[in-house]
């Protein structure tokens, strides 16, 4: 089949305006450390340094922890609700102006498709900031009791997957109900939430409402245990995610975790096979496969197994892999070499366990981090590829003969975060949908994403919701 060649479409990077340095953002000011160190944060796909970031130390966190408490106590809590609305929308209306360099900074540190960046995720941020703005003088309407009151202090540690995004989905209900908090970004993208904070001085948002620490593993650690915090939420690994699940039990504090996940994608032979395979490619190679909610189990119906592989081979060898910042790019760079390790070793595994691998024909680019698009056929239910998370552009096909098959092939997995369905039959949706056991079950399509819809997790993909209604109550003293 001849190929349809793409002229380069790159976005301009002169946006992003990338400061060589930069402090944490404690009390409504960039400032230096105080015992902690600096560290580089790079393009994945290409491996430039882009700048150089705080390591924030535990007396740097202490100081933002204050900077929290202070502002809790002399401003927001007590602020009319009105107001905590005002300055929620004027962040969002800003994130809104800033958009394109969001995107491209966002791209550039993370190394997703400018695509995505511009069009899902920016636009994503700023409908958060909207639609909890909207909440923050309704809360007595939400279902929490007459006059529900905040939390407090919320300290916060998100992934690296959609770090924009991640940050909205935890500051925006936080602030809207009346907590402060103390964001920590994950450490290879730390740019956008840096720029979030200029973005907080712009809107003149008082100061120690939000701030940024930046760091590893530790800071983050030394923020969770932090004896100032009064709740804490996080998103990233389900191994961190049961290290936080103790400290927490252990200083009786509230938390809620958003962990990895194992989705099942399954396809019934009476599904409109073409709208399928985009739902399977958008499943699993959307953000390079980074993504919690990733369909990366696809189950298909025996009877269409033939057509559904044909298509969906035909389908990837038309993906173009490449420069984050070319409009026609549809899978990025792998976000670190840690991660990209991680993807080898399982798609190894893999093969070695006797699972077929195939990619499409694909030019990997000389520098940076990057990992072809990859379907393992042949898989069964045993093999660490069906069991565990990848985190990466790699899909394993399973088959099923009954819709009752289905279901158990779908469960027989620790997580339960979301799951997709493909079916002309609204019964049989409702069906699969009453007995997957996932946060979130999509009809006909995957990924979608709308601040107005709670998401979250079973088992070990977590607790608590993110998003709608539900996501006030995890910070209010309900
Ligand atoms: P991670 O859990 O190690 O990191 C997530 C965040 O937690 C980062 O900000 C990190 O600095 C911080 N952190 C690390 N150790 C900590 C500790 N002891 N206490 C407090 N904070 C800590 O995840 P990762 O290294 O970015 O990725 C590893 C795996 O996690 C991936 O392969 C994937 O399986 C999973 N993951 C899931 C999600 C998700 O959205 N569910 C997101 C990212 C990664």
């Amino acid at each position: 089949m001849p190929k349809f060649e793409y002229a380069p479409a790159p976005e301009s990077r002169s946006i992003a305006g990338i400061k060589e340095s930069y402090g944490l953002f404690i009390d409504g000011k960039f400032t230096d450390t105080v015992d902690g160190s600096m560290f580089k944060t790079i393009s994945p796909a290409t491996e430039e340094v882009l700048a150089e970031v705080t390591e924030a130390g535990p007396a740097d966190v202490d100081r933002a922890v204050a900077a929290a408490r202070k502002a809790y106590e002399q401003t927001w809590a007590g602020l009319p609700p009105a107001q905590r609305s005002k300055y929620l929308f004027r962040i969002a209306r800003l994130i809104q102006e800033r958009a394109r360099e969001l995107a491209v900074l966002e791209s550039l540190d993370n190394g997703k498709p400018i695509r995505e960046s511009r069009d899902v995720d920016i636009p994503l941020v700023a409908a958060h900031f909207f639609y909890y703005a909207g909440w923050a003088d309704k809360l007595q309407y939400a279902g929490f009791g007459p006059a529900p009151k905040p939390l407090g202090i919320a300290g916060q540690v998100i992934p690296w997957n959609f770090p924009l995004l991640m940050l909205a989905w935890k500051i925006a209900p936080a602030l809207a109900c009346g907590n402060t908090v103390v964001l920590k970004p994950a450490e290879t993208t730390p740019l956008t939430a840096l720029t979030f904070a200029e973005i907080c001085q712009q809107a003149d948002l008082p100061p120690g409402v939000v701030n940024i620490v930046t760091g590893a593993g530790e800071t983050g650690q030394a923020l969770v245990t932090h004896p100032g915090i009064d709740k804490v939420a996080f998103t990233g690994s389900t191994e961190v995610g049961k290290e936080i699940a103790r400290s927490c039990a252990r200083l009786h504090r509230r938390h809620t975790l958003e962990l990895g996940g194992k989705a099942a994608n399954v396809v019934f032979e009476d599904a409109p096979i073409d709208q399928a395979v985009e739902g399977i490619v958008n499943g699993i190679f959307f953000n390079q496969g980074h993504v919690c909610c990733a369909g990366s189990r696809l189950l298909v119906q025996e009877s269409v197994y033939d057509e559904v592989m044909t298509s969906l081979r035909r389908r990837l060898t038309t993906l173009r892999l490449g420069d984050p910042l070319d409009k026609n790019t549809d899978v990025g760079a792998i976000n670190s070499a840690a991660q990209l390790a991680r993807i080898r070793e399982l798609s190894d595994v893999g093969e070695a366990e006797g699972a077929e691998r195939w990619s499409p024909p694909c030019e990997l680019p000389a520098k940076g981090f990057w990992f072809p698009p990859t379907v393992f056929t042949g898989v069964s239910q045993a093999h660490r590829i069906a069991r565990e998370e990848i985190f990466g552009p790699v899909l394993s096909v399973l088959t099923f003969r009954t819709p009752a098959e289905a279901v158990e092939k779908a469960n027989n997995t620790p997580y339960g975060l979301s799951a997709g369905v493909w079916t002309e039959k609204g019964s049989l949706i409702l069906w699969m949908a009453s007995r997957l056991r996932a946060g979130v079950v999509w009809a006909n399509t995957f990924n979608r994403f709308d601040p107005a819809s709670p998401f979250g997790g079973y088992k070990e993909s977590g607790y608590g919701r993110e998003g709608g209604r539900h996501g006030l109550e995890a910070y209010l003293d309900v």
